[in-house]
């Protein structure tokens, strides 16, 4: 990492929607224009932009394609770097460059795009973007279950994969956060364990319903999404702070995952609980604390590091789609081999050669 007087650099003003052609299913914006922003443009056109992380009003065009981010309906319709055909970029030692562009499709030159997505900022800045849009589907339907324990959840989630339908999204709760965020349009007090899903047809909502069992039952869409968007929020104001990750493992282990994540906080004395993207195997593992309670703080962060082990265990990652930014760095080397570090550490050196671009982040060494 290089040392010394450092540059924050805020992209709110490049806010600019260059062009919007909705006949092309198309959208092309500047890196600080809000997820939100191009979600209503699109809606709004009868189209829609999947990308769904939980901050949209905040969060940026720029931010998500350095983190790639996914969200909810990832499940379905794949995270950011699927709905990008173009990026425009400041990169060493100060050019302005273009990978990709309008084109849907674009086999001509290293996938140099691609790589720019989830860098993290690591390799240069993300000034614009070319975005890829989809026809709205006609109704979104959240199906919802409710179970007594963890097993229980788990079974019905893999009843939803053998359903023979895509959901669009395939989400669980558990535990706490279902105590710390009840739900204001269903009495969760039973339950240990819930499981959102959506359908996108009247037949998938039929096969879902049937798929979740008895408690199933379907909801207003607006009125979900509002609620699980404020679930993490909520569950931090309880103590103050919570400690919350990202591991994504295989869906076979997703139950060892979110059990052993329990039994990981409870070895600490801390309050935990789980609650994440289900389809993808990616848990959001919430260790709380109080930021008052030094020990309390540092117990969390050792809780977060056997959860990593865990995530490597289980055949799976440290981050399924925050990266790793300060707080992770040096992870990869746990989980990927010396050459695949290496072959890491090679892009970093070839395309920022003085280390400029967030030093320290990603990148193990
Ligand atoms: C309540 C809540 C819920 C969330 N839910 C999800 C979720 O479901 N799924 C998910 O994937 N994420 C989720 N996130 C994380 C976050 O929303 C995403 O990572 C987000 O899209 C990042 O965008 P941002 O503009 O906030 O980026 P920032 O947080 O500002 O930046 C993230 C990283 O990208 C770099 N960066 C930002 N802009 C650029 C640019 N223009 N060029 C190069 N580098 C840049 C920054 O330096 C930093 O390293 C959630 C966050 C919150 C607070």
């Amino acid at each position: 990492m290089s040392e010394g007087p450092a540059l924050a650099i805020a992209l709110d003003r490049l806010s600019r929607v260059r062009s919007f052609e909705p006949l092309f299913w198309r959208i092309e914006v500047e890196a600080g224009v809000t997820t939100a922003t191009v979600q209503r443009l699109a809606r709004e056109n009868g189209l829609l932009f999947p990308p769904d992380p939980g901050a949209v009003e905040q969060s940026q065009i720029g931010g998500n394609l350095a983190t790639n981010a996914g969200g909810p309906h990832a499940f379905k319709y794949g995270v950011t770097s699927r709905w990008v055909t173009g990026v425009e970029a400041v990169i060493a030692p100060g050019e302005l460059v273009r990978f990709g562009g309008p084109v849907r499709k674009d086999a001509a030159g290293y996938d140099l795009r691609g790589l720019l997505i989830g860098s993290e900022g690591t390799l240069g800045i993300i000034t614009a973007a070319w975005l890829r849009l989809t026809p709205a589907p006609a109704v979104a339907i959240p199906v919802i279950g409710g179970y007594r324990s963890i097993a229980e959840g788990v079974e019905a989630i893999e009843a939803a994969l053998a359903s023979n339908v895509v959901p669009a999204a395939l989400e669980y709760l558990q535990g706490l956060c279902l105590r710390y965020a009840p739900p204001p349009f269903l009495d969760a007090r039973d339950m240990d364990f819930m499981v959102i899903s959506e359908a996108e047809s009247e037949h998938e909502r039929d096969a879902l319903l049937e798929a979740l069992g008895p408690t199933a039952a379907t909801y207003d869409p607006r009125e979900v999404w509002r609620w699980r968007g404020g679930v993490s929020l909520a569950v931090r104001a309880v103590k103050g702070e919570k400690l919350s990750e990202d591991i994504a493992v295989p869906l076979d282990r997703l139950r060892e995952a979110i059990e052993r994540t329990l039994a990981i906080g409870a070895d600490h004395g801390l309050e935990t609980t789980s609650w994440g993207h289900a389809g993808d195997g990616n848990l959001h593992s919430t260790f709380l604390y109080d930021p008052a309670d030094a020990g309390e703080a540092s117990r969390a962060r050792a809780a977060a590091g056997e959860l990593f082990e865990l995530a490597r265990e289980l055949g799976g990652t440290v981050s399924g789609e925050h990266g790793l930014g300060l707080l992770k760095a040096g992870q990869l080397l746990g989980q990927w081999s010396e050459a695949a570090v290496g072959a890491h550490e090679s892009i970093k050196r070839a395309l920022d050669p003085k280390g400029l671009f967030n030093p320290g982040k990603k990148v193990p060494r």
